[in-house]
């Protein structure tokens, strides 16, 4: 089933969630979430889909990336799930443009930390750390954002800031189907 993907001021995007229990988390609930969230991600197409995208105030996101570029340190992720997530920040900052599915049409250039670590419970409610760089670290920080109620605007150059018909027109080339 595909899910409607809430959009910039939706009061859900702002408002923060709350974490979820091992039990929840292997509940068929949330397996079943997970299984739609998946399909709503590929569908968009995204790289990444927060719960509170979908209108839900719950700390899960999942995550799957097929795309490759070397320039950007973009490497295929496979699908998973992050629950709970506390992410830790390494040394090192990188700006690319960054798109995202509750802001549709638009990308801006965002400063992110080009490595960052992640414990989290996984889809089977099992405790999980996620050492990870380049561009997957980006996605990592974009879906944490999204749980703690923060958007990429909230951290952009706002002089980059454009539609994304604009920058595939105008602008050197960007990173395609990054939005998370
Ligand atoms: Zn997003």
């Amino acid at each position: 089933m595909l899910l409607k993907i809430v959009q910039v001021g939706d009061p859900v995007l702002r408002n923060g969630t709350r974490p979820l229990t091992r039990e929840e988390t292997r509940s068929t609930e949330i397996q079943q979430l997970i299984e739609w969230m998946r399909e709503t991600m590929r569908d968009a197409p995204g790289v990444g889909l927060a719960a509170p995208q979908v209108g839900l105030p719950l700390r899960l996101a999942v995550i799957e990336d097929g795309g490759e570029a070397p320039a950007i340190e973009r490497r295929p992720v496979p699908f998973h799930v992050i629950v709970n997530p506390s992410l830790t920040p390494g040394d090192g900052e990188v700006t690319h443009f960054e798109g995202c599915l509750s802001l549709e049409g638009f990308q801006a250039r965002v400063p992110r930390a080009r490595s960052v670590t992640v414990t989290a419970l996984d889809h089977r409610g099992d405790t999980v750390s996620i050492r990870a760089s380049g561009w997957y670290a980006r996605i990592l920080q974009h879906e944490v954002d999204h749980l703690d109620g923060k958007l990429y605007i909230d951290r952009m150059d706002p002089r980059t800031f454009a539609t994304t018909r604009n920058l595939a027109r105008l602008a050197p080339p960007v990173p395609e189907e990054t939005e998370g």
